[in-house]
């Protein structure tokens, strides 16, 4: 059966329209405008490498403009002094929207991605739904402190405030969600935005853009350029005029955003940055359990996840069981576009993320690691999309790219360990620390793993969970800030402090 065609994929009208209306223009001011420059791009199926839709490939030159109102709106107070509570009806009403047109942001991410269409269904769309509600709830709640102090006679307290102008700058793994977890919080907190998506992936945050206007905020509150990193991420993060600076995505862009920072206006940054994940599973574990879940911490999102648990260490003793396991759910795992029935992994996001992918594999391979399972690209009526079996390596020498690199792709390295000691300072041999896992039955042991590994967050029988109210963010060069619940909200405003003589 040869992939089916975008007319045959049964879309939501809403959808084919959405396409259909190309090329996308850049929503600055209230209004959609094509680029300065003229200059567009295009989005592609990774499922089918065709073209999904041309978009306007905003410069400098929009860079400029969306900021210029995007200052000019954070100034005038329409929302940076509008009352707390009156934005997070707006924040609610925009995650109503999003949960009325659930089924066509699920297929626009499925599209530009490749994700399986029940993963952007049941799990993207609607956590994107639950950030909008959590951050709306905090939108009239952000307050400072008074601190009793030692001088007589003065009364100190504290403001918390917003940041002014924030580009939030997002990657291709999670298209609507990544929008969501930046554009909550900082709207919340009363910040005027530019949000630049991926270019791999830009659809969902052009239709978000569209109900965010739908919904009734005002002008120049929301600005959403499309384009590559070079230029258009480059221009918001050199900007004078931008005060903050929110990223995900690699430690390498990481580090030159923290230098066009540092170059610029000295604005804030906060970033999310790469992971090599520790999951870590003792003899004692329930080992059925273990398995599927360090499946699902190497596998989920075709291993494209921040998370990724793609450093496998297995106690000694239960090394071969686990191993068989493991092999025997990666080769049941169904690889195929997003829109076939029960998929569970879809395609490498873009032609040269796979060849990414596939320079890890053969190095891994030249350098003495032992594939197990996978380790190929998938043929016949997948050969145009950019499949890759899930692949497993086992491997003796830390010292290897394929265990220190992040990979981003199906792929995890499994090897033994016999005592703690060993465990704690392999797991923490890295330059990253974004999370770990663990899986034993004895609690003491969880929680003595939880407080040595060096990593944002560690996950104790289970992997890869997430929820607005939990602080999220790396350890080591996996970035700085921490997104998600009350601590989010430090990310998007300042501390004003204000002394009164009695
Ligand atoms: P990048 O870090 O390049 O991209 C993330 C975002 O930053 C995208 O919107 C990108 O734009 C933008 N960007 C790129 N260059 C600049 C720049 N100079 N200034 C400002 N913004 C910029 O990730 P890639 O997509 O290239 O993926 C490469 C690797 O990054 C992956 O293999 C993976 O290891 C890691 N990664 C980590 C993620 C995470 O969640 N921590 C997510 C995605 C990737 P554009 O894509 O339009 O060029």
């Amino acid at each position: 059966m040869a992939l089916p065609r975008l007319s045959d994929l049964g879309l939501q009208s809403q959808t084919i329209k959405f396409l259909e209306d190309s090329p996308k223009k850049l929503l600055i001011n209230g209004e959609w405008k094509e680029a300065v420059s003229g200059r567009t791009f295009a989005t592609y199926d990774p499922a089918a490498g065709e073209e999904l839709a041309h978009l306007a490939l905003a410069d400098t030159a929009d860079v400029d403009l969306a900021v210029e109102v995007a200052r000019e709106a954070f100034e005038s107070g329409s929302w940076s002094k509008m009352r707390g509570e009156e934005r997070g009806r707006l924040l609610w009403e925009v995650a109503d929207l999003i949960e009325a047109h659930a089924d066509e942001l699920a297929e626009l991410d499925t599209l530009d991605n490749g994700k399986p269409l029940r993963v952007s269904r049941r799990g993207d769309v609607p956590q994107a739904v639950k950030h909008f509600r959590y951050y709306a709830g905090w939108a009239g709640k952000i307050e400072g402190a008074t601190i009793p102090v030692s001088i007589p006679n003065e009364m100190v307290y504290t403001l918390r405030e917003p940041m002014g102008v924030v580009g939030l700058i997002t990657p291709w793994n999670f298209p609507l969600l990544m929008a969501a977890w930046k554009l909550a919080p900082a709207l919340a907190c009363g910040n005027t935005v530019m949000l630049k998506p991926a270019e791999e992936t830009p659809l969902s945050a052009l239709r978000l853009g569209e109900l965010m206007l739908e919904a009734g905020f005002p002008p120049g509150v929301v600005n959403i350029l499309t384009g590559p990193g070079d230029p258009t991420g480059s221009a918001i993060t050199a900007h004078m005029g931008v005060d903050k600076v929110a990223f995900t995505g690699s430690t390498a862009v990481g580090r030159l955003i923290m230098e066009a920072a540092a170059r610029s206006n000295l604005k804030r940054i906060s970033l999310e940055l790469g992971g090599k994940s520790p999951n870590v599973v003792f003899a004692d574990a329930n080992l059925e359990g273990a398995v599927k879940g360090a499946t699902w911490a190497a596998f989920s999102s075709a291993g494209q996840e921040c998370v990724a648990g793609a450093r496998l260490f297995i106690e000694e003793p239960i090394f071969d069981k686990v191993l068989e396991g493991l092999a025997e759910q990666a080769q049941r795992l169904r690889v195929d576009h997003g829109f076939a029935e029960k998929v569970h992994l879809g395609p490498i996001v873009s032609e040269k993320q796979l060849r990414t992918v596939m320079g890890y594999i053969e190095g891994g391979k030249g350098a003495g690691a032992e594939i197990v399972t996978g380790g190929e690209r998938l043929g016949g009526t997948l050969a145009s999309g950019y499949f890759l079996k899930p692949t497993i390596f086992t491997h003796h020498d830390d010292s290897l790219d394929l265990i220190n690199e992040e990979i981003f792709g199906p792929v995890v390295a499994a090897t033994s360990f016999e005592d703690w000691d060993e465990l704690i300072q392999r797991a923490n041999s890295t330059r990253y620390g974004l999370a770990a896992g663990v899986w034993t039955q004895d609690v003491g042991k969880a929680h003595r793993f939880a407080q040595q590994v060096r990593a944002g967050t560690v996950w104790i029988n289970n992997y890869g969970l997430f929820d607005a109210a939990a602080p999220f963010g790396g350890y080591k060069e996996s970035g700085f800030g921490r997104e998600f619940g009350k601590e989010g909200l430090d990310l998007y405003t300042q501390l004003k402090t204000v002394w009164l003589k009695l």
